[in-house]
């Protein structure tokens, strides 16, 4: 059995969490390489190291003095190493620091120096050897991600060591120059050294016990997930569930190696367990609710529209032209509605407006803004009769008017559009009924 585990910033924030982190690794002899993040925030009004770094350079580049900025990042780095009791220290590291900012050696490479920090440490702490992503992590020329050339580098290095330390967020150029991946990234990192390992499952720590069913900031203690397919994170993530970094789920989805969300604060929790697909029967007929607010909806009416062959192409040609996504498209006989987000059309709103009105001469255009979209998702549905009935019934004991329906032809999900003042009541209903009171 081989484990990849990565632990985020929160985890690592400072050394009572590094012991934690440390406990964690110590009781599994399969969690033999380990992706740190940089030290996150110690308390909600902290900033995270990332955070300093990127400022701290800005100073540099902008040729002001960084040495204070530079300093309170040492010392939030020496508050660990003195913690953890370790005889062990960063002081030519931060030399080599102060001279590449002051030389200016790039706002990526100042970022990831977070991670490789956090990494020298975690290495020293649990005795593994520390393997610069640099080395293993590849950049193409033009700065986009190179798999391939990552995956043989990686896999080479890890085969030639048991246990592990891999700092997460960046890897290099072959001219050694360093690029970051977006924020966040570390769960790529992760997800890259499970695939090159073919490690038996990739264990995310944070500091929640996996997915929750609903928002926690709409619903009051929702329960977790236990068990969730891509496809329905998928959904959820687009909906604004977040958890995880988007592109940390297909280096491993397609090897087959399932991702355990654990909490770093809670190890006896076991997390949310993501798989490509399962016989386990979810616990209720929905795995999970997401939704987002500021979605506008224009709809565009013309009678016998249906017969006008083109029709649809030619409005959606107009929202392509002006460079706005659409999200949704209800349709009726003479209708077509257009979900789109609110403040992306508000810019070119009348311009997209009288383009519509140019190309397909429209009877009636109409225009409603403030809908929220919320996202019923279930593997579950597919067998189980009534799901959208009770959908909407939920929804209307709630006394909320559904404005829009739309379900995913893999009977995956139900979309629904309700006003932007029913949304929280929305999702607080459909909670109620599919988890509070019905199994
Ligand atoms: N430290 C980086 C950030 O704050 C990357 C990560 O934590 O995954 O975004």
């Amino acid at each position: 059995m081989k484990k990849v585990v990565k632990f985020g910033g929160s985890s690592l924030a400072n050394a009572d969490q590094f012991k934690k982190v440390g406990t964690i690794i110590r009781s599994d002899e399969a969690r033999r390489y380990v992706v740190p993040s940089a030290p996150g925030k110690r308390f909600s009004s902290d900033t995270k190291v990332t955070d300093m770094l990127y400022s701290c350079y800005e100073a540099a580049v902008n040729g002001e003095d960084f040495s204070g900025q530079l300093e309170a990042i040492q010392e939030r780095y020496q508050e660990i190493i003195d913690g953890l009791e370790l005889d062990f220290s960063l002081a030519d590291d931060f030399e080599t620091i102060r001279g590449d900012f002051s030389s200016h050696a790039g706002e990526d490479y100042a970022a990831s120096r977070g991670e490789f920090l956090n990494g020298k440490i975690m290495a020293a702490y649990l005795g593994f050897k520390f393997i610069d992503a640099a080395d293993v992590v590849r950049f193409r020329e033009d700065g986009s991600f190179d798999d391939g050339k990552t995956n043989e580098l990686l896999a080479g290095a890890l085969e030639e060591t048991d246990k592990a330390v891999i700092p997460g967020f960046y890897g290099a150029k072959e001219n050694g120059e360093v690029v970051t991946f977006s924020r966040g990234g570390s769960d790529i990192t992760g997800s890259l050294v499970a695939l090159a390992a073919k490690a038996d499952l990739y264990e995310n720590w944070t500091d929640v016990s996996g997915f929750l069913i609903a928002d926690p900031r709409i619903v009051k203690h929702p329960k977790s997930i236990e068990t969730i397919t891509y496809k329905e994170l998928r959904e959820l993530s687009y909906m604004g569930a977040s958890v995880l970094h988007e592109d940390a789920i297909f280096p491993v989805r397609k090897a087959g190696i399932p991702i355990n969300i654990r909490n770093t604060n809670i190890p006896s929790d076991q997390g949310t367990l993501i798989v490509e697909s399962t016989c386990r029967q979810p616990k209720y007929t929905i795995t999970g609710i997401a939704g987002t607010d500021g979605f506008a909806a224009i709809t565009v009416e013309k009678a016998m529209m249906n017969s006008e062959i083109g029709f649809c192409r030619k409005v959606l040609q107009v929202f392509e032209d002006n460079g706005v996504s659409i999200e949704h498209m209800p349709s009726g006989i003479d209708t077509m509605s257009i979900f789109v987000n609110k403040d992306s059309f508000e810019e070119k709103e009348q311009k997209i407006l009288s383009d519509i009105n140019k190309t397909v001469h429209p009877d009636h255009i109409e225009l409603e803004s403030d809908l929220a979209l919320i996202a019923i998702v279930g593997r579950g549905m597919k067998s189980t009769r009534g799901t959208a009935g009770r959908i909407f019934s939920a929804l209307a004991h709630a006394h909320i008017n559904v404005k829009m329906i739309d379900q995913g032809s893999s009977e995956l999900n139900i979309i629904v559009g309700v006003k932007h003042e029913d949304f929280k009541n929305a999702i607080r209903a459909l909670y109620e009924i599919f988890v509070l009171t019905q199994l």
